[in-house]
């Protein structure tokens, strides 16, 4: 029923636009430029569709935000959402106390993760999860009678969310730019992007050498002081960089040569997104810390945290005593009753499995057809994450490609394009990606092609009109 009249329902898609201006701050947003352009209400999704207070239909590539891997509209998750409200809406885990959910969740996310994860600690989100990373790891290191190792190498361009300690891991210089960050013992090596750093390279030896620059950063910190290594296996909000199948074995070859742990930061990687269930076991990683949060509850209400391997649970359960760390929201029942219905639609249905080896190589196929069309120099994808680069002419091998000048914001204009025509693909520079919710089957990767290429046809015409190319 609420649904149905969700769909009678007429909006004043000004009045909304006038109040949102007025009154709410949105995330990484210039407010005085969104209150000249007037935001965009969506009202309701089913499937892979969203519906805007307007009445127009957008096929959503990027599930929400990365996140909504069984799409919208699962009545079985509102429903065990509002069962878990009426029983018990809240509790928290300190005092000697927990919740069935909670319980329930932790145990199931033991079982689904690699065998040495037994152990997972809730939060609300992906940033507070890498928030307890780092005093994690550090406890970890402050245990074993260690306290030197507190350096945490990242990745510039990396993404690991907006806390303080989330965003000086990540790696983006208009974060560090406000706020005073990075925070202390925090540092970057170069991400491991082919297009950018690798020419002259197969993809196989520039994925070696990339990863030879963490070894580089440990020898200049000392290894002593090195605590732990964090990188997402693809790095999404950065532009989707899938790296080389060469690197991560050879970052995990780095790490255990010099001890120090692997954390993976899985919040958009995890949950199927890659064809398994965590894309370490895709690339060959052994990771001694997972964070997770999204594609947990597909985004249907806020969880986040981290799976703690048996090397670091270990430590802090035999020999730690109290850890002095943990959120209101640590083991939420309803977050958590959310994310059991959640992971029981993604078994039910086989949405890993069809990733892996029915739509993943489908989608991927498709996708990379889109490199025939004029402004399209290079697209890839690993599963259900994909992009492609936007380029002014193109050249016979992907280094030579020339470019757009930034400052066009040729990305930008495509994005336009795409949104108003009914398909929402993210921009990062002149890099296209989506990362579709896990249902969408073959027939539907069909359409979403099909947009995309004709957004693409709008973007070339359009910047043919402004001289461009
Ligand atoms: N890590 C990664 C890899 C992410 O992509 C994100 C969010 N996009 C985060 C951490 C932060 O998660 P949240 O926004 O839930 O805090």
């Amino acid at each position: 029923p609420a649904r149905a009249a969700a769909r009678a329902e007429k909006f004043d898609t000004a009045a909304i636009q006038r109040q949102d201006t007025a009154h709410y701050m949105h995330p990484f947003t210039d407010h005085q430029a969104l209150g000249g352009k007037g935001v965009r209400v969506m009202v309701r999704g089913e499937g892979i569709y969203l519906w805007d207070s307007e009445g127009n239909k957008v096929l959503d590539g990027m599930s929400g935000l990365w996140c909504v891997n069984v799409g919208y509209g699962r009545t079985s998750i509102s429903q065990a959402v509002y069962k878990q409200m009426e029983t018990l809406p809240f509790y928290n885990s300190f005092f000697n106390t927990t919740n069935l959910p909670a319980v329930q969740l932790a145990a199931k996310l033991a079982e689904i993760s690699p065998p040495r994860f037994q152990h997972v600690f809730f939060t609300g989100s992906g940033s507070e999860g890498n928030d307890t990373n780092v005093r994690m790891v550090r406890r970890y290191w402050d245990l074993l009678g260690q306290p030197a190792r507190k350096v945490i190498i990242s990745r510039h361009n990396a993404y690991h969310g907006s806390t303080m300690a989330g965003a000086s891991l990540g790696g983006m210089d208009g974060m560090h730019a406000q706020g005073g960050l990075p925070i202390p013992d925090i540092v970057h090596i170069g991400q491991p992007s082919y297009l950018e750093s690798g020419r002259g390279m197969t993809p196989d030896e520039f994925g070696v050498a990339a990863a030879g620059w963490l070894e580089q950063k440990i020898l200049e910190v000392g290894a002593d002081k090195v605590a732990a290594f964090i990188g997402e296996p693809v790095q999404g909000a950065g532009g989707v960089i899938i790296p080389p199948a060469t690197y991560w074995p050879e970052i995990q070859r780095i790490c255990d040569k010099y001890g120090i742990l692997l954390i993976a930061d899985e919040v958009i990687c995890g949950f199927g997104r890659t064809g398994r269930w965590f894309a370490s076991e895709l690339f060959g990683m052994r990771p001694d810390l997972i964070t997770f949060a999204k594609g947990v509850t597909s985004g249907y209400v806020p969880l986040g945290g981290v799976l703690v391997g048996d090397r670091v649970a270990r430590v802090l359960i035999e020999q730690g005593g109290e850890f002095n760390h943990g959120f209101t929201y640590s083991g939420h029942p309803v977050a958590c009753a959310a994310a059991l219905e959640n992971i029981r639609i993604i078994e039910s249905e086989g949405l890993v499995d069809r990733v892996a080896n029915d739509t993943g190589p489908y989608l991927e196929r498709r996708f990379a057809e889109l490199a025939d069309h004029p402004l399209v120099g290079y697209a890839d994808s690993c599963g259900f994450v994909a992009g492609l680069n936007l380029v002014k002419a193109k050249a016979a091998a992907v280094h030579d490609h020339e470019l757009f000048d930034p400052a066009l914001e040729v990305g930008m204009v495509c994005r336009g394009h795409m949104f108003g025509n009914g398909m929402i693909m993210r921009a990062v520079g002149d890099r296209m990606i989506i990362a579709p919710p896990l249902v969408m089957t073959r027939a539907q990767i069909d359409e979403m092609v099909a947009l995309i290429r004709h957004c693409l046809d709008l973007t070339h015409a359009d910047i043919k009109r402004r001289g461009w190319v």
